[in-house]
């Protein structure tokens, strides 16, 4: 079997066009222009280049946006007040601060301190809460794009075995509740399970979102399943991988997300979605 693969690319480049339509309506029926603030604190230069690509494709969608950056050492409280500011400014929809942050803050008090209808990452406690009880204000982007992935390749969850590697707050978690309120029958794993292979031979569906380089292997892999590969790595000769053996695995599964043009593409698409989301309720 070679797998089909999934075009993050494509997906993106769609799910853009029509945001862009939804905001120039907005704009035109309400007078509002969605608008994310996007807080940046130090120089790391991973989080310059997301932090960069998520200010452009607010432009390229016809939304305001706004960078906010401060170096590594400012002092906590004045990102505080910055964010004060923000969630009292009618401009700004969503309001992100880009993780991780350096180590003398408190990133839970950061994030809550960001009103929870502005919080378009869906990390505050108040969304978490919304998100476990089934009515989500705002789904985190990462595996709201994995579900947009799911959707558009018509795959069926219900009752279907869905296999999660990685239990983190920002992707396995969430990922989780979403597939189990599809009616999926969810697994979580982590690197405390054992016998991982058992639980991921029986995954339908398999989304690896650990960290590990090429991790999953062919022989991890259900023949047939659908492979969601979250994974970002970095390989020594400097090009991305996934946590997902693509080239062995194709051969196996019935569906895979490619690393890089897979959910990476995705994850800021759906920022763009839950910013325009924040932006229509508020005009409703
Ligand atoms: P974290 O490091 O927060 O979590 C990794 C998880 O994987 C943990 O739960 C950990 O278990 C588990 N894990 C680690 N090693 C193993 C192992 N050998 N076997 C089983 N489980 C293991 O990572 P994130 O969730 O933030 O990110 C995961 C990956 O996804 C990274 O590569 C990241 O770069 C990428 N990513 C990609 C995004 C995108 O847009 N495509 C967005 C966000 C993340 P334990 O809890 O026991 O430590």
């Amino acid at each position: 079997m070679t797998a089909k693969i999934l075009d993050g690319n494509a997906l993106a480049q769609k799910l853009r066009a029509d945001f862009k339509t939804r905001a120039e309506a907005l704009l035109a029926s309400r007078g509002t222009r969605p608008g994310l603030a996007v807080i940046l604190v130090g120089e790391d230069p991973a989080s310059q280049v997301y932090v960069r690509n998520k200010v452009n494709a607010c432009a390229q969608a016809g939304f305001h946006s706004e960078k906010i950056s401060y170096t590594a050492d400012v002092e906590a409280q004045l990102v505080f007040d910055r964010i004060a500011e923000l969630n009292a400014d009618p401009k700004i929809h969503g309001i992100l601060v880009q993780l991780p942050l350096p180590k003398h803050f408190d990133s839970d008090a950061v994030l809550k301190a960001i009103a929870p209808e502005k919080d378009v990452d869906g990390f505050h406690a108040e969304n978490v809460g919304a998100l476990m009880q089934g009515h989500p204000r705002f789904i985190p982007c990462t595996p709201y794009g994995v579900m947009k992935f799911l959707a558009e390749a018509g795959i069926d969850l219900k009752g279907k075995e869905a296999v999660i590697l990685g239990r983190s707050n920002i992707v396995g978690k969430p990922m989780a509740m979403l597939l189990m309120q599809a009616s999926a029958t969810v697994t979580i794993c982590h690197s405390q399970t054992r016998d991982l292979a058992f639980h991921t031979r029986r995954a339908d569906i398999l989304v690896a979102a650990l960290g590990k380089a090429r991790f999953v292997t062919a022989e991890m892999v259900k023949p047939g399943a659908v492979v969601i590969d979250v994974g970002i790595n970095r390989l020594p000769d400097g090009k991305l991988c996934g946590d997902v053996d693509f080239a062995a695995v194709s051969e196996v599964a019935s569906a895979i997300t490619p690393v890089p043009g897979g959910v990476g593409p995705m994850t800021i698409t759906m920022l763009l979605a839950n910013t325009l989301e924040a932006a229509e309720r508020e005009a409703r």
